[in-house]
């Protein structure tokens, strides 16, 4: 299964919705995965506006 990540709150997944926004616009041309397991403690989840714990791109294209 190809990963693709979401375009708007950058969570990675691998089905064509993004089950977090449930955005619709994925994008599998991605970089910088990080994965965040404490969003109120992190500050790269606050800088990205990350509110769940997951793994996200830093950029998505
Ligand atoms: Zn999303």
């Amino acid at each position: 299964m190809t990963e693709k990540a979401c375009r708007q709150c950058h969570l990675i997944s691998q089905g064509s919705t993004c089950p977090d926004c449930k955005n619709t616009s994925l994008s599998d041309d991605f970089s910088g995965v990080v994965i965040i397991l404490d969003p109120k403690d992190s500050a790269i989840a606050h800088a990205m506006k990350v509110e769940k714990k997951g793994r996200y791109a830093l950029r998505v294209r």
